[in-house]
């Protein structure tokens, strides 16, 4: 079966998916034996789509992130990004990568480590963003000659964050990125986290456990289960739009987590 995400309607027109993977299967062979983390995956993902990515531990969420931004290949199937391979894409800077651990270099601050990216490239490109308008968007307006030492948990993935899109990808992909925030900050960070989207029209992959998370955030969610990772729905969140908490409080959305749930028992 295949999974189609919606498209968000400002790009309605643009024609090439921002990811697409036919058949990918990936497998990983230890002296344990051979894990099939993902099989069989065909997904499209439409340019400036927000996709969550929600199941349980091990069903391949991260490892669907990674062959996407080529930091490994696909044992099998054929994957594209913005129509091109995704080795091309990494080479053009068009993937943003954001992790769990905002990992900022502890000696600079936070506009130095937003602007390395663009040191370590070295090429001026028309895509590059200016870090302080960056940094204003994430809401650190500010806070640009603070070390990572003197920012919270929530500031330091809000650096990450700014310093993934300073390259002007395309392709954002978040791999648990608020997973080891406080719940309120988290909240606080999800709301940010989509005006950032509606205000770059970034296509976003978001990983997360949080049912909730997945939910609030996404256009869709991709639900995934495990041993082999393998697609289990593609569940359409038909939950008004710009979107803000309180929502969650709403029986639409409290039904839609039920769903969820319900779903991920079963994965
Ligand atoms: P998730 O992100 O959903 O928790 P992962 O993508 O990290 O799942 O892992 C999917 C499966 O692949 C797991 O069984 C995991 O143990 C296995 N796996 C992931 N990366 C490797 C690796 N580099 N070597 C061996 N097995 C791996």
């Amino acid at each position: 079966m295949s999974y189609q995400a919606q498209i968000h309607p400002s790009l309605a027109a643009t024609a090439l998916p921002a990811v697409e993977c036919q058949g990918v299967t990936v497998r990983f062979t230890t002296e344990r034996g051979t894990v099939t983390a993902l099989e069989n995956i065909d997904l499209t993902v439409p340019q400036g789509s927000f996709l969550s990515l929600l199941g349980p531990s091990g069903c391949g969420k991260s490892t669907l992130l990674r062959v996407v931004a080529d930091l490994i290949a696909p044992t099998s199937g054929k994957i594209r990004v913005n129509g091109e391979a995704p080795e091309v894409a990494r080479r053009n800077r068009e993937i943003g990568f954001v992790f769990q651990d905002a990992a900022l270099l502890p000696w600079r601050t936070a506009l130095e480590n937003v602007m390395l990216p663009l040191e370590v490239g070295g090429v001026r490109r028309s895509s590059n963003r200016d870090p302080r308008e960056l940094l204003a968007l994430v809401g650190l307006s500010g806070w640009e000659e603070a070390y990572p030492h003197e920012l919270s948990g929530g500031m330091r993935q809000r650096v990450s964050i700014a310093r993934a899109l300073v390259s002007g990808p395309k392709l954002l992909l978040m791999d648990e990125p608020f997973g080891a925030l406080d719940e309120i900050t988290r909240d606080r960070l999800n709301e940010e986290l989509l005006q950032v989207w509606e205000s770059t029209g970034t296509t976003i992959l978001f990983v997360t456990h949080s049912i909730y998370e997945a939910a609030f955030l996404g256009q869709e969610v991709l639900l995934l289960a495990a041993r082999p990772g393998r697609v289990r729905e593609l569940v359409d969140v038909n939950l008004p739009t710009p979107r803000r908490l309180p929502q969650r409080e709403t029986a639409e959305f409290v039904e839609l987590a039920g769903h969820l749930r319900r779903v991920l028992e079963t994965c």
